[in-house]
């Protein structure tokens, strides 16, 4: 099945060769004749399957006759962050540059003002995160009842933030008479509630097992001993160097690296930075005009290492992300999916790297559960030759680097020092304990690992 057949415009369907898609991807083949057709659509669908474009495609289409009226929006986009708001709307500039469409992001961070004035003019497709929407209809901004379709986005994420209450206020001010496209990467009880209290008879599309992760990336656990439970600082040490050598012998070009606390994103951002590798932050606490600017300039290739919280990532779509490093084991299992389906995206490959030590044991457990696949494990930290994938790239080193850039010391030997000085000595390599995955990496051995430890 082409593009063709699916009932679209000459306009959209010139856009999408535009855009260089040939065949649709089966989220986009479920949905798009059901759109169009009017039907309500229950989207089980990860970021990544093409989910965007199977309700921006046909709605452009939809939207092509009628006319928007002043502060009364035809349709309605809900999201859950910011990131990914924009680039609903970024989906609606390249998808439509063949159509009239008015438009308006509704977001935090961003002047309520320009927002209102944009909706003064009368707009086709509103796309919003939930809160900001409520506090402009709260102030007479706009009115929701000429909204005719209805997108919920990410739905489970929006139970995770906390945003339900207000997805529900909002549903509650729209005309029953609408068509609701409602996606979710996962559907536990509370979402399949809200879907079968918001959708009349949907059509009903998974296109992969719920909090499955994508085939084309390749996972990687690499363990970092820690012997001494109390001691973080080292721990913390101790992954950072991790990091850095897999950064090195991975030949990195970009990639994101999640942290749990936005205290550490900054930490691990300013210990890159001061090991030499080009690198920023992206975390809930920055102004939007910041958080754009710092995304546009590592789609540019101009920041290599994006240092991030879950909630800022949260959707972004990278062309060609190599890498994406988890600098702590996500607390929530369904994160990781979330997190590593930023790269191998759109039929590219990608690799994931997890650095945990023994006390995340639950929430690996957790994480392979609901991705049913055993993350492989990478040995490191001592002499003993490693036994997977990451061998490969002890031979990308004899090659000229992919991309300087994302790269810090160019010599094996920098990596050796780095940190070495101020580093706690418990991960003695004869200190760990039996059952201990023994970490290797290479022929390396990091100098603190060799040190005796102080009793
Ligand atoms: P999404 O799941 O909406 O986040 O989309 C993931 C990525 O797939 C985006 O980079 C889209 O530009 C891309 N994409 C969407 N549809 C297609 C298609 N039919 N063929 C190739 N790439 C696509």
């Amino acid at each position: 099945m082409s593009f063709a057949d699916l009932g679209l415009s000459e306009e959209v369907l010139r856009a999408v060769s535009d855009a260089g898609y040939t065949d649709p991807t089966p989220i986009q083949k479920g949905a798009i004749p059901n759109v169009l057709m009017g039907r309500d659509i229950l989207g089980c669908a990860q970021t990544g399957t093409g989910k965007t474009a199977s309700f921006t495609l046909p709605m452009i289409d939809i939207l092509a006759s009628g006319r928007a009226r002043a502060r009364m929006p035809r349709t309605l986009i809900l999201e859950p962050t910011r990131e990914l708001a924009a680039q609903v709307a970024e989906n609606f500039d390249t998808y439509g540059k063949y159509n009239k469409l008015t438009k308006a992001l509704i977001i935090g961070g961003t002047s309520m003002d320009e927002q209102s004035r944009a909706l003064d003019k009368g707009v086709d497709v509103l796309i919003a995160t939930p809160g900001r929407l409520l506090d402009l209809y709260n102030r007479g901004g706009m009115l929701l009842n000429d909204v005719k379709i209805l997108v919920i986005d990410e739905a489970d994420r929006m139970l995770d933030m906390g945003f339900i209450p207000d997805v529900e206020k909002i549903v509650s001010l729209l005309n029953k008479i609408r068509q609701t496209l409602f996606f979710s990467a996962t559907m536990p009880p509370e979402i399949k509630r809200l879907a079968d209290a918001f959708l009349i008879n949907p059509r009903e599309i998974t296109v992969s097992r719920p909090a499955t992760t994508s085939k084309n990336i390749e996972q990687h656990l690499i363990m970092i001993p820690h012997t001494n439970r109390r001691d973080l600082i080292g721990l913390q040490k101790a992954k950072r160097e991790a990091l850095r050598q897999v950064i090195s012998q991975e030949g990195v070009k970009n990639a994101l690296i999640f942290c749990n606390r936005k205290r550490d994103v900054d930490i691990v951002h300013k210990s890159l930075q001061k090991h030499g590798y080009n690198s920023a932050t992206l975390h809930g606490d920055m102004s939007q005009p910041a958080r754009m600017e710092t995304m546009a300039k590592f789609k540019a290739d101009e920041i290599s290492l994006l240092v991030c919280s879950d909630v800022a990532a949260r959707g972004l779509d990278i062309d060609d992300l190599g890498h994406v490093f988890n600098f702590d084991v996500p607390i929530h299992a369904e994160d990781y999916v979330h997190r590593i389906g930023r790269t191998g995206r759109a039929g590219k490959t990608g690799r994931s790297f997890t650095l945990a030590s023994r006390e995340d044991k639950k929430f690996l457990d957790a994480i392979e559960e609901i991705t049913g696949e055993k993350i492989r494990r990478i040995e490191f930290g001592n002499d003993r030759q490693p036994k997977t994938s990451i061998n490969r790239d002890k031979k990308r080193k004899t090659r000229p680097s992919r991309d300087k850039a994302a790269r810090g010391p160019s010599s094996q030997s920098e990596y050796n020092s780095a940190e070495a000085e101020n580093c706690p000595n418990q991960h003695g390599a004869g200190k760990q304990d039996k059952g201990e995955p023994v970490i290797g990496m290479g022929d390396h051995v990091p100098a603190f690992l060799k040190r005796v430890p102080k009793v």
